[in-house]
């Protein structure tokens, strides 16, 4: 079969085989006007070069997911669309967050792919990896996770951040892939059974290596981001933590009990000797003591209210079951229909 390939205004005719495995690269953007040119030039570039030399079919794409961005992302994606045949677009009806950007783009995907690469936007993640993971895919692994080798131009607060809580993670028993973010490949069958974890608040670097499976690790070098800021606050680097924890695992809430129950039986401790001091020696000391238990006291029963507070509203969130993104407009369905029309 021929194949005609239109790409960096040239006309390349190839003879492909159109059994090849079908690639969809998933890009969650979010205000990401600075840099979205180049990511969409060096992507279309690997996809370009995966499909003359890596076995990959030649209606593969690259997905961009527009998370409800305020900037021109949108208008980029959609120019882009129209004029890079490598390129497709999905628009979100709001900001959904990294997480729910993804997993729109992964379902998406999972409709006509044979297997999915996850990549951030901002060309932090070496791209050439990429032909790594396709590599893996062919030798029949059905997850690869892309690892980062060094951090160096991340900051120092945000490595050792990232490094306390893996630990962290860890010593709950939250398996985790250290140094993975969301730079990954799946196959279709791990994609099949990825959709079936239908939690709203899903932890996606958390999910993937409790789904099993044959998986590997390809290393690369994490660069500065091309442009534009990290959209990843000290805020919401903390509250992604808190999910992450609270959604995998009890370990506060168990924590919370001992401690209680150390605090309770010091106090116990405490009433009798201040009882045997009262009887014995008939002093009223102790006010010093007296309060500071009272505010150890009322701030551990704060925590706990507030540890026990943050899996009840992870209940509450469940319990509505609304969607996880809306999408408001997209360009995929036309490469569904040109394809299912071949
Ligand atoms: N992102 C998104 N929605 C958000 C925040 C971020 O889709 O609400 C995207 C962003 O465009 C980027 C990726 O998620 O492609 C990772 O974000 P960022 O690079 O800001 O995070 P960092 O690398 O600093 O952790
Ligand atoms: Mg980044």
């Amino acid at each position: 079969m021929i194949n005609i390939i239109y790409f960096k205004n040239e006309w390349a005719w190839e003879i492909l085989d159109t059994q090849d495995p079908l690639l969809t690269i998933v890009v969650p953007c979010y205000n990401e006007e600075a840099v979205l040119d180049e990511t969409t030039k060096e992507l279309s570039n690997v996809m370009f070069q995966l499909i003359k030399n890596h076995k990959i079919n030649a209606s593969s794409t690259v997905l961009l997911v527009d998370d409800g961005s305020k900037d021109k992302t949108w208008s980029i994606i959609e120019h882009t669309a129209k004029t890079n045949p490598l390129i497709q677009g999905l628009k979100l009806s709001r900001n959904f967050g990294h997480q729910g950007a993804l997993i729109a783009g992964l379902e998406t995907a999972r409709q006509y792919s044979d297997c999915v690469i996850s990549i951030d936007a901002d060309l932090q993640d070496d791209v050439s990896a990429i032909y790594k993971f396709i590599d893996k895919y062919h030798e029949g692994y059905d997850i690869v996770f892309g690892v980062r080798d060094k951090r160096e131009t991340d900051t120092f607060f945000k490595r050792n951040t990232a490094l306390f809580f893996y630990k962290l993670m860890g010593k709950m028993g939250v398996r985790l892939v250290p140094n993975h973010a969301d730079y990954r490949l799946m196959n279709k069958r791990a994609l099949d059974e990825f959709v079936k974890y239908q939690e709203e608040n899903l932890f996606i670097r958390g999910i993937i290596p409790l789904l099993g499976f044959k998986t590997t690790k390809v290393y690369y070098n994490r660069m500065e981001r091309f442009a534009g800021e990290s959209k990843y606050p000290l805020k919401k680097m903390i509250s992604f933590a808190m999910d992450g924890i609270t959604s995998f695992s009890i370990a506060p809430i168990k924590l919370m009990t001992w401690i209680g129950s150390i605090i309770v039986l010091l106090g116990a401790c405490i009433g009798i000797y201040s009882l045997f001091s009262w009887a014995f020696n008939h002093t009223i000391s102790g006010w010093t003591s007296l309060i500071l238990s009272i505010w150890i006291i009322g701030g551990m029963q704060l925590v706990a209210i507030g540890v026990i507070g943050e899996y009840i509203g992870k209940i509450f969130n469940e319990t509505k079951h609304r969607p996880r993104y809306t999408i408001e407009q997209s360009t995929v369905d036309q490469i569904l229909t040109d394809q299912y029309r071949e």
